[in-house]
C-alpha cells in the first residue's frame, strides 16, 4: 500500500450530493477528492429523480452549472390532482409568489456536474470503492479504498463527506450506540415505468382511484415516467406492458377526457418500495452525512434529490467557513494533493 494521499475534503459518492459538494467547494477554493464505486457511464445513465425545486435550480445557476437545465428543462407552474376522472389544478406559482419547478433528469444534473469538474481539470475517482472510514480519531480522518486496478490505498482528509447514498459505508461508520434511526416502510409500493412516449399531460397528475393511486410524470417532452400503486410483494412478471397501459388508462379515468395515454417503448420497469428513513446525528467526528446516506423519502413528493442538494448547500457553507478560518490561523496541515491516486483508467482522468 502506498503512502496516504492528503486532501481537505474526501467525498464518498458521485451522485448529485457528492458532485455538487465538490463543485461548490472548488468554487470556494477548497480542495476535495471524489471517490465513486461505479463507472462514469453508469452514474451518467442512472435514471432516478427528475423534478428540480426552485431553490435547487437556483443553486445550479448560481454555481454556473445551470445553463443546459434552463435550455432543456421543462418549467412547471402547477400540477393536477385527479378524483373520479375530474382534475383540479394546483397553481403553485400563484401560491408561492412566482416559484416553479423544473423537470430535468437527475442523470442530466450528474452529467453537467461531471463535465464541470473535468473542465476545471479536477479528478473524479470512478470505479474506486471506499472500504472503510475512520473519522473519530483526532486531527485527521482516514479513508481506505480500492482503486480501479484493485490496489488498496488510503487518503487522509480534514473531513469526510458521506454522500454515498442509502447503501453506502459512511452511515455504518457511526457507532451503533451513537446512531439513532427512524424508519417507516409503507404498506404499498409503486410500479414505475420509463417509456418512450410524450407525457399524456404537460404537468404532473396525481390520480386517486379505487384500484390504487397513479402518477403521470415525465423526464422530457418525449419520455414519460408513469407509476401505479401496487402491493409490496408485487411480482413484476404479472405486469406485462399491455396490463400497465390498460391500468394507467383505468386509474386516470382518461376516456372522453382528452387525456391521451399513448403507448410507447418501455425503457425501464421496476418496483419502488415506499420508505421514509432518517438518522441522527448527521455528523460524527470528522464525518458528515449528506443526501440519501442520512435520509430517504418515498418518491411521492419528488423530494429526494432536492433534499440532498439542500444538505449540500448547508454543508458546503460550513466546511468552507471552517477550513478558511483554519487556513488563516495556520492550524491545518498543508494539504498534499490527492490527484492521481486513482490509477490510469480512462474515465478516472484529468483533462
Ligand atoms: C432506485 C431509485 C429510484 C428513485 N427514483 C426517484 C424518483 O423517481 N423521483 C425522485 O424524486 N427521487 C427518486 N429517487 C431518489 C433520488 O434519486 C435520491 O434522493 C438522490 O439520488 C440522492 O442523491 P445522493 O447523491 O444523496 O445519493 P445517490 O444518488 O444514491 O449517490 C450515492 C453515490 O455513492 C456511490 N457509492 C455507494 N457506496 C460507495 C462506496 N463504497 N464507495 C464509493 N462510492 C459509493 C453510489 O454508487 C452513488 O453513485 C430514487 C432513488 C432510487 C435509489
Amino acid at each position: 500500500m502506498s503512502a496516504a494521499a492528503r486532501t481537505q475534503v474526501a467525498i464518498v459518492g458521485a451522485g448529485p450530493a457528492g458532485l455538487l459538494l465538490a463543485h461548490v467547494l472548488h468554487l470556494a477554493g477548497i480542495e476535495s477528492t471524489v471517490l465513486e464505486s461505479r463507472s462514469r457511464a453508469y452514474v451518467e445513465g442512472r435514471v432516478r429523480a427528475g423534478v428540480l425545486e426552485y431553490q435547487t435550480a437556483e443553486l445550479l445557476d448560481e454555481t454556473g452549472v445551470g445553463a443546459r437545465m434552463r435550455r432543456e428543462g421543462l418549467v412547471h407552474t402547477g400540477f393536477e390532482l385527479r378524483f373520479d376522472g375530474r382534475s383540479r389544478r394546483i397553481d403553485f406559482e400563484e401560491l408561492t409568489d412566482g416559484k416553479f419547478v423544473t423537470v430535468y433528469g437527475q442523470q442530466e444534473v450528474v452529467r453537467d456536474l461531471i463535465a464541470a469538474r473535468l473542465a476545471a481539470n479536477l479528478e473524479i475517482g470512478f470505479e474506486t470503492e471506499v472500504l472503510a472510514i475512520d473519522a473519530d480519531a483526532g486531527e485527521v480522518a482516514t479513508l481506505r479504498y480500492r482503486d480501479p486496478a484493485g490496489n488498496e490505498r488510503t487518503i487522509e482528509a480534514d473531513f469526510i463527506a458521506g454522500c454515498d447514498g442509502f447503501h453506502g459505508p459512511c452511515r455504518a461508520a457511526i457507532p451503533d450506540d451513537v446512531l439513532r434511526v427512524y424508519d417507516h416502510v409503507f404498506p404499498f409500493a409503486w410500479l414505475g415505468i420509463l417509456a418512450e412516449t410524450p407525457p399524456p399531460s404537460e404537468e404532473l397528475i396525481y390520480a386517486n382511484h379505487d384500484d390504487g393511486f397513479a402518477l403521470v410524470s415525465m423526464r422530457s417532452k418525449t419520455v414519460s415516467r408513469l407509476y401505479l400503486q401496487c402491493r409490496n410483494d408485487e411480482d413484476l412478471r404479472r405486469w406485462p406492458d399491455e396490463r400497465i397501459w390498460a391500468e394507467l388508462r383505468t386509474r386516470l379515468d382518461s376516456e372522453g377526457t382528452g387525456l391521451d395515454v399513448v403507448e410507447g417503448r418501455v425503457l425501464q420497469k421496476g418496483i419502488t418500495p415506499m420508505r421514509s428513513f432518517v438518522c441522527e446525528p448527521m455528523r460524527y467526528g470528522r464525518l458528515f452525512l449528506a443526501g440519501d446516506s442520512a435520509h430517504i423519502v418515498p418518491p411521492t413528493g419528488a423530494k429526494g434529490m432536492n433534499l440532498a442538494i439542500a444538505d449540500v448547500r448547508v454543508l458546503a457553507r460550513a466546511l468552507t467557513a471552517y477550513l478558511r478560518a483554519a487556513r488563516r490561523s495556520r492550524s491545518t496541515r498543508t494539504p498534499r494533493r490527492a490527484c492521481g491516486a486513482f490509477g490510469r483508467r480512462s474515465d478516472s482522468r484529468r483533462i
